[in-house]
């Protein structure tokens, strides 16, 4: 039992009237189908089936046709209209006769195989068997599709004895055992086993455009979009380069020299920011020291570190301190940030490592450091760190 496919007869058939043969825990199996299932890389079709949605096509074991619909509504017998949901199964077969051209010129033109293929929802990947390929070939590959294209090459299809298919000797070897074999031209282009949709002429897929590239195995994998795709894609780029126009008040032509002086400068600011904030840093633990308890002559300064000076800031501006015990706390993004410093003869007075476990336990303090400088994380607030510091260190003074 399994439904007869019209979809290769009638590839631009958009509705059908079927009967309903089954309904079974895995999809509809109806006696005949327009419904393309998921395979070769394209995607299963979409859209109603006697009003009910259908989620998607697939095969299932030997073959079936399985028609994934959510909830039917209708019964075994019952005669009902599939219509497809022709945007997503149209742009499918513009991406997939594109990659036959694409494919194909990479074969001829540039002696690049074919790996793999993968058919999104807006991008079409070509896996090929190059760990590089240079931009230069890329763009020349768009131009050659986009002539192929406004070419208006048509499709035909035969059918082909196994034996005389692999004389052939086609750019992609033949992949299943069947007895005859489907064979799609692209006239003048490119011919391929293939048992996918294609659209009648190459005219169709309107618009090839090369996005980038990525590794995939070591292998490079090129990116492209197709048809309306790529026109969406080329706008939503346009959008982009004319709202950098307006935020830097720069035309297009100038847009990428004015990005540069401006990161330049932004990298000029944040540098002469921080100097800056070194020298308060500095001031603000002078002032705490002067004013500081001391055990022995020695200041203990305890130091709830303001917001707009850093940890790295107050390590910077200890490590220019002679003699000194700090105990430097702050919250920043919910974590209680902790330094102490044993600077000068403090080092002689206390041992990190011997209070390490009191002062850290009651804010859950993780870290360590050596010699003078000592910093890491926690939970809590820093006057609970204070008091446990304070509390080990005159215990044990
Ligand atoms: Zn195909």
């Amino acid at each position: 039992m399994n439904s007869r496919p019209v979809y290769y007869e009638e590839p631009y058939l958009k509705t059908l009237e079927a009967t309903v043969l089954a309904i079974l825990d895995d999809g509809v199996i109806l006696d005949q189908t327009i419904c393309y299932p998921e395979g070769g890389g394209q995607s299963g079709d979409r859209g109603t089936i006697g009003g009910s949605t259908l989620l998607d096509t697939v095969k299932g074991e030997e073959g079936a046709i399985l028609h994934k619909v959510e909830n039917p509504t209708f019964a075994v017998g019952d005669s009902v209209l599939i219509e497809l949901d022709w945007d997503h199964r149209y742009h499918y077969m513009q991406m997939h006769t594109a990659q036959h051209i694409a494919s194909g010129i990479l074969h001829s033109s540039f002696s690049i195989g074919t790996v793999s293929v993968h058919q999104g929802e807006k991008i079409l990947t070509i896996e090929t068997d190059r760990d590089e390929i240079p931009q230069r070939e890329c763009y020349a590959l768009e131009d050659l599709v986009n002539r192929n294209i406004r070419e208006g090459h048509p499709l035909h299809y035969r059918e082909e004895t196994q034996e005389t298919a692999h004389k052939m000797s086609l750019r992609r070897s033949i992949k299943v055992a069947d007895e005859t074999i489907r064979l799609v031209e692209i006239e003048d282009v490119d011919v391929i086993a293939c048992a996918g949709l294609h659209l009648a002429n190459t005219r169709e897929a309107v618009l090839f455009q090369y996005e980038g590239q990525e590794k995939l195995r070591g292998h490079v994998r090129l990116i492209f979009s197709v048809g309306d795709e790529a026109l969406s894609s080329i706008r939503e780029n346009r959008a982009l380069v004319d709202q950098l126009c307006t935020l830097h008040s720069a035309r297009k032509e100038t847009l990428l020299e004015v990005e540069k002086l401006f990161m330049e400068q932004v990298g000029q600011d944040r540098y002469l920011l921080g100097k800056k904030s070194e020298r308060v840093a500095s001031l603000m633990l002078e002032s705490l020291a002067g004013k500081a308890d001391q055990i022995d002559g020695i200041p203990v300064v305890l130091w709830e570190v303001e917001e707009d000076i850093d940890m790295k800031q107050v390590a910077s501006a200890f490590s220019r301190m002679e003699d000194m015990v700090l105990c430097a706390a702050k919250v920043e993004k919910d974590k209680l940030l902790w330094l102490v410093g044993l600077g000068g003869k403090a080092s002689a007075l206390l041992d990190f490592n011997t209070m390490k476990k009191q002062i850290l336990a009651p804010v859950s303090g993780k870290g360590g450091g050596r010699e003078t400088l000592f910093q890491g994380v926690g939970i809590g607030m820093p006057k609970t760190f204070f008091s446990a510091f304070t509390k080990v260190v005159y215990e044990n003074n």
